[in-house]
């Protein structure tokens, strides 16, 4: 039997835990687990910009042919524009080019087989917290890996002093991951000032950077969280780029992402971008449409655009208003402990400071579900379970 000495995989640490959530019988349980958003009524909903985008599409489509394998011209086009921003040099010379990708991980993904097979770069360096499939895709890639540090438990802060000291040994041609903003598990993003720093020591060693861009619009805004990034435009002329529209579109199961390469003129971009292309044709030959395809026809129209960025802004407003209700429920609950440096951080997760234990006790005790790190997703609390909740957590505290 060929199959019979294969071990079971580890359930992965956070699909896993919405499975144990999925099956969790006692009604008031409370899921603060996978980064999903969920608005006021602890609902997923389909933004009202996706389904106008969707609808119309369904009576224009005219064809099912096969998409070129980098996928839809006008959303990869589209994806530039938010990166950047409109007419940036980057976009009018053509030394970016853009892949549709199957979420911000087949972006990523595609971005590991590249430097594995097409650049020199023998080491990948990782946040130490950081999403935990960014190490396994690495991992799987063949790429030797290196965490430098990033949270200041003390602090509940950026350990600013560790990272540069951990990045000041990454060498020439050494990939850089970095998290656009939102940083997935703290949420702590480096300062306008610190961006600049780490852009310039980029540029002085060499370094390949590259951006894994999760969340744009849940930090501050679309434009104000590319800062980091077009900091790094400004002085590295090569730069790989990992987009996912997962969470700010609200597509998470039609698998929006995009890969983009910036190279130093658009020859080079475009002989590095045919490796590219061979690459996902050899994984999954072309993405699907009707995501990407959605996405363009919201970002090519004007007034869709506008309804989309106001939909975001008030998924990003119910995230930072439940961070100040939860931080003051909290202290109304008794918790000894400072918790306002949760109001700090951007996105959709805290690093709330609870051990293991603490959340192993919240699950089995009182059916509420977090990542095991500590990491709770702000955007699970809601006005019919922040008491619950609060009161929870200070009995395990
Ligand atoms: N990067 C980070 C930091 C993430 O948090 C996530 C999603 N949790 C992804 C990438 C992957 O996004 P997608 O679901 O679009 O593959």
């Amino acid at each position: 039997m060929f199959f019979e000495p294969i071990t079971a995989a580890p359930a992965d640490p956070i699909l896993g835990l919405g499975e144990a959530f999925k099956a969790e019988t006692r009604p008031e349980k409370v899921n603060l687990g996978i980064g999903i958003y969920k608005n006021a009524q602890g609902e997923t909903p389909i933004p009202q910009a996706v389904k106008t985008a969707e609808s119309r599409l369904l009576t224009e489509e005219k064809t099912k042919n096969y998409l070129t394998i980098d996928g839809v011209a006008a959303y990869n086009h589209a994806t530039q524009i938010l990166l950047f921003g409109e007419n940036h040099e980057i976009i009018t010379s053509h030394r970016a080019k853009t892949a549709q990708s199957l979420g911000g991980t087949g972006a990523l993904r595609i971005a590991a087989e590249f430097i594995k097979r097409q650049t020199q770069a023998q080491t990948v360096w990782i946040s130490s917290p950081t999403w935990p499939n960014h190490d396994a895709i690495f991992q799987a890639a063949g790429i030797q890996i290196r965490h430098y540090r990033y949270y200041d438990a003390a602090s509940h802060g950026l350990d600013w002093t560790g990272l540069t000291e951990d990045l000041s040994q990454a060498k020439q041609g050494d990939v850089v991951l970095l998290h656009g903003c939102c940083h997935n598990p703290t949420g702590i993003d480096p300062t306008p000032e610190q961006w600049d720093a780490l852009a310039q020591m980029s540029a002085q060693v060499g370094w390949l950077p590259l951006f894994d861009f999760a969340y744009q619009g849940f930090a501050r805004g679309l434009e104000e969280d590319a800062y980091g990034l077009r900091s790094f435009a400004k002085l590295n002329r090569e730069l790989l780029l990992a987009s996912s529209y997962s969470k700010n579109f609200g597509m998470y199961n039609e698998r929006v992402g995009a890969f983009t390469l910036v190279a130093d003129n658009e020859e080079v971009a475009n002989r590095a971008f045919s490796q590219v292309k061979s690459i996902i044709r050899t994984l999954y030959s072309n993405p699907a449409s009707h995501g990407g395809s959605t996405i363009a026809l919201i970002l090519q129209d004007a007034d869709l655009k506008a309804q989309w960025i106001a939909e975001l802004d008030e998924m990003r407003e119910r995230i930072h208003a439940m961070r100040q209700k939860f931080v003051a429920t909290l202290k109304a609950c008794g918790a000894k402990q400072d918790f306002d440096f949760i109001i700090q951080q951007n996105g959709m997760f805290s690093f709330s400071g609870l051990t293991a234990e603490q959340v192993d006790r919240l699950r089995d005790e009182f059916a509420i579900y977090a990542v095991r790190s500590g990491r709770i997703n702000v955007a699970g609390i809601t006005d019919d379970n922040i008491q619950y909740l609060c009161e929870s957590i200070v009995k395990v505290l």
